[in-house]
């Protein structure tokens, strides 16, 4: 069978980095207790007040097909929230809907790089990323980062890496290390971004949770919103992984672009999903706290029973849903330390490596499972390490 070469090597060959995880779903599916702290998924469901506003918008009719843009009034709400939260005039032209920050994540790229391109991505980064850079035909290029520099992308790097390229992908808060760039990192990315005439794709969709610091977005740093695409999804504020809604903010002419992509492509996302994430939405802050609030209690267990042991090193986690620790005194990798965890412990966690070099002798703990169960799987992941490291 002849498969395309675009597609045949999305992963260039290599592992997918879900070996830990995929065994973990087989023993639970085999009747193994499991405790999972692998992937991004909140151990709640959409509220249900967002399932009763979905569920009255299809009821009302709006199961046709939807504007491809994406709905006039989810659109503004979304214009207006960007506006009022970054300063940076947005409006509807700005925005083009997505079913999901992963689709957006592929779009954004398709409208930066051509075949043979070359893309940038901050090493560690989210499983998807360097498939998703290949799915369009370019390349991926890694930016390694330091965990003894808290994994924030440094400049000099930055810029070696730049020579070349069409675009740099960067992600705050992060996944998989929980770390926020600090305003100097996204100031440099700017420089480079400016003086190497890059694309900016940042992935925003952790922007709900921050737990220290501030989320800055690279389109706040002035004149830096023309050549920035920001990625936003409804999958992590609100809870709807499942709905498939997200989004791309960007210059109005490239914006355009993405929509006649979308005719081709998705055709846009369903019109009782794009209703209830308007809903949602139109809920404010309240509700994006209640979502985000386990998050912020469990990082607070965490570095309560962190700070109890040495071997452990927990990377500053100031937002999204995960933790990254440091395991290499432990004498082991991330791997080999993950799959030790599960074969001895029931604990599934993902190793470092999953995420690219930078992470190896790490590993990734989602804080997923309430919060008595993740205290005790952390208490035991810590001893553990520690009688590893003894
Ligand atoms: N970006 C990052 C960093 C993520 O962690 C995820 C999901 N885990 C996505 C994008 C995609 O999310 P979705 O497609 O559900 O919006």
């Amino acid at each position: 069978m002849r498969v395309s070469h675009r597609i045949a090597n999305l992963t260039d060959g290599g592992s997918d980095g879900w070996e830990v995880f995929d065994h973990a779903r087989k023993l639970v599916a085999d009747g193994a207790e499991i405790t999972e702290l692998t992937i991004g998924e909140h151990d709640v469901g959409t509220d249900p007040v967002i399932l009763e506003a979905m569920h009255a918008a299809a009821m009302g009719g709006h199961t046709g097909y939807a504007s491809v843009p994406g709905i006039r009034t989810l659109r503004q709400t979304l214009a207006e929230r960007y506006t009022e939260r970054t300063g940076v005039p947005t409006d509807i032209d700005n925005v083009v809907i997505t079913p999901g920050g992963q689709s957006a994540l592929f779009a954004a790229h398709a409208g930066c790089c051509d075949t043979g391109d070359t893309g940038l991505h901050i090493d560690p980064y989210y499983a998807t990323y360097p498939a998703t850079i290949r799915g369009v035909g370019a390349h991926p290029r890694a930016v390694t980062t330091r965990s003894r520099d808290g994994f924030q992308p440094q400049k000099d790097v930055l810029n070696a890496a730049a020579e070349g390229a069409r675009s740099i992908l960067i992600n705050t808060p992060n996944n998989p290390t929980g770390v926020v760039y600090a305003p100097e990192t996204i100031r440099n990315i700017c420089d480079v971004a400016r003086d190497h005439d890059l694309w900016i794709i940042s992935d925003e969709v952790y922007d709900t949770q921050v737990w220290a610091g501030e989320h800055l977005s690279p389109r706040m740093i002035s004149g830096m919103a023309d050549q920035t695409l920001v990625v936003g999804s409804m999958s992590k504020s609100h809870a709807m992984t499942g709905s498939r809604v997200g989004w791309i903010i960007g210059p109005k002419e490239m914006i355009s672009h993405l929509i006649d992509l979308s005719t081709c492509t998705t055709y846009g996302v369903p019109g009782y999903i794009q209703d209830a994430a308007e809903f949602a939405l139109k809920q404010g802050r309240k509700l994006e706290e209640k979502i985000a609030a386990p998050f912020r209690r469990r990082r607070e267990i965490a570095k309560r029973l962190l700070d109890r042991q040495n071997v452990i090193k927990l990377i500053p986690a100031d937002g999204a849903m995960y933790l990254m620790l440091d395991i290499r005194a432990t004498g082991q990798s991330g791997e080999a330390f993950a799959w030790h965890l599960l074969e001895r412990e029931r604990i599934a966690v993902m190793p470092g490596e999953s995420f690219g070099k930078a992470a190896a002798g790490h590993i990734r703990v989602a804080m997923t499972v309430e919060d008595d169960a993740f205290e005790t799987a952390l208490q035991r992941l810590c001893a553990k390490a520690e009688e590893m490291a003894a």
